[in-house]
């Protein structure tokens, strides 16, 4: 057997998934590194093939600590021979990568120029590359980067409104959870046909990190997030857009340093810092009737994720599908209908029952925007990319199935 290793590294996860190479590149083991350098570090697996899940704590300091367990992992299951290519999720390909790529010693000696960009990641993303490599030398492996899905926006969406200079060190909007809208879109293609995918449409991935894409044409026309994953939607702890005067503000008055200012806006703000209870949305749903702090942190997320659909709607000249995906997205009636409330005048109108039931589509019959939840899968999408990059021929089979 020939399969493709998927590896999907987060802040302080790293998802895995195995593939057989083939038409319709059919899962055989799928899993996920946890809470990653703390003590109570997990790993949870499934033997899809067996159809037998299971899960053991685990000494993970850091995400190359993972590679070893989950070497052992494989080699118990499918044997490491069965490994013939590895795909890996990169967030940030920088200016030069609008698509996947073969990594080798010039795309390394790339994202480690380009790791200012995206410090809290792509030095992880690297050193994971480097210990695959050592592990499983005669492997190609492909960096699969979130940016790349965004490369062609049009230039008045990935400008930024500071001195023209800048754009020449390579600070524009990039725009992230690529991989993610590349699924979606090919996903939308398949259960809602061509000219649905063709149409203008908002993507919404609302997960711990939140960002929403307008695309028209299957093509990324703007999306919320900026030169960072911090920018736009109030996400679990990023603050999302800010005003930009609170630099110097916090600087002044609290001599807040740049170092602090990072950590407040990547993981002291969003729905944690307004609620000063939970990342998470549940936690909060879960409090709201009781807790002030709780009911404004769930309201500002909402009324966020509201502006940015209008906003997009008026970017694209109208809307013909709104997308909910992500662990929020997917499964929360209580926020998409919050999201969704008031956007009548838009064509926006759910029905629901079928929202309670997070059913595909869940728009009222009368709505003239089709409102769909579609499960994202940035695993599948990094095995299809590693299938065209290495010409596989295993890209379309799910659409065309
Ligand atoms: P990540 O961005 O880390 O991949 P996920 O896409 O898994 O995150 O999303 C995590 C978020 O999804 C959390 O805020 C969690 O509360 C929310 N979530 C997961 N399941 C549910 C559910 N059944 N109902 C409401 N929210 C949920």
């Amino acid at each position: 057997m020939h399969s493709i290793l998927a590896i999907n590294s987060g802040s302080s996860s790293l998802r895995f998934a195995l593939f057989e190479v083939g038409e319709s590149l059919p899962q055989i083991l799928i899993g996920k590194f946890d809470r990653i350098g703390f003590p109570d570090a997990k790993l949870s697996f499934t033997d899809v093939l067996a159809n037998k899940s299971d899960e053991r704590m685990v000494d993970a300091l850091d995400h190359v600590a993972c590679v070893p367990l989950l070497v052992e992992l494989l080699e118990k299951k499918t044997g490491l021979d069965s490994v013939s290519t590895i795909g890996h999720r990169v967030v940030h390909g920088g200016p030069r990568y609008r698509d996947a790529v073969r990594v080798d010693g010039a795309v390394l000696e790339e994202l480690r120029r380009i790791s200012p960009f995206a410090p809290n990641h792509l030095p992880d993303a690297i050193a994971l590359m480097e210990v695959f490599t050592a592990k499983f030398p005669q492997v190609p492996q492909i960096a699969c980067f979130d940016t790349a899905f965004h490369s062609a926006l049009p230039r008045v969406a990935k400008l930024l409104p500071i001195p023209r200079r800048y754009e020449a060190k390579g600070v524009q909007r990039y725009g992230f959870h690529g991989l993610s809208y590349d699924f979606l879109t090919q996903e939308l293609e398949r259960v809602a046909g061509a000219k649905a995918a063709n149409g203008r449409i908002i993507l919404a991935h609302l997960g711990n990190g939140a960002s929403m894409a307008a695309v028209r044409d299957g093509k990324s026309m703007d999306t919320s997030m900026g030169f960072t994953p911090a920018a736009g939607l109030v996400m679990s702890t990023r603050s999302g857009d800010l005003d930009p005067g609170l630099v110097a503000f916090l600087g002044r008055s609290e001599q807040m340093t740049e170092t602090q200012f990072d950590r407040m806006i990547h993981h002291e703000s969003g729905l944690l810092g307004v609620s000063e209870i939970s990342s998470d949305i549940r936690d909060l749903l879960a409090r709201e009737a009781a807790d002030i702090r709780a009911a404004e942190a769930v309201a500002l997320f909402c009324y966020q994720a509201k502006k940015w659909v209008g906003a997009f709607a008026a970017a694209l000249g109208g809307l013909d599908t709104l997308v909910f995906a992500g662990g929020i997205g997917e499964n929360s009636p209580s926020i998409r209908a919050r999201i969704c409330e008031g956007l009548g005048f838009l064509g926006i109108e759910l029905n629901e029952p079928r929202n309670r039931e997070n059913a595909p589509v869940i728009s009222a019959q009368n709505g003239r925007v089709a409102v769909r939840i579609i499960r994202t899968d940035e695993e599948l999408m990094i095995a299809r990319s590693v299938s065209r990059v290495l010409g596989l021929g295993a890209v379309k089979e799910r659409i065309e199935s």
